[in-house]
């Protein structure tokens, strides 16, 4: 099993320890939520919100609050997330050549 099966593994017996995934309608919800919160902290840490101030600690807080919504998306609506990020990953090289 690959790191990323047991995260997923790991993302399911969380999500099913709190009510199990909500309906597919509602589970981009929290990635658009969590991208909101990424990007203000990133824009604080590139000094776009002036007196404000982040920390490289904050900063992957929400970068990790973003990527597990973004599995939970995936494993939500029943997607091989390895698989569908090796097609993306294989689409690059491709075009790259
Ligand atoms: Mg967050």
């Amino acid at each position: 099993m690959t790191e990323l099966q047991i995260i997923c593994e790991k993302v399911d017996a969380l999500i099913d320890s709190l009510g199990g995934y909500w309906s597919k309608e509602w589970l981009l919800q929290p990635v658009i939520e969590e991208l909101g919160e990424f990007s203000k902290e990133l824009q604080i840490d590139a000094g776009l919100h002036p007196g404000k101030s982040t920390t490289k600690e904050k900063l992957e807080e929400e970068f990790g609050d973003l990527f597990f919504a973004v599995i939970a998306l995936g494993r939500g609506l029943e997607i091989d997330i390895e698989k569908a990020l090796m097609q993306t990953l294989r689409k690059y090289q491709t075009r790259r050549k």
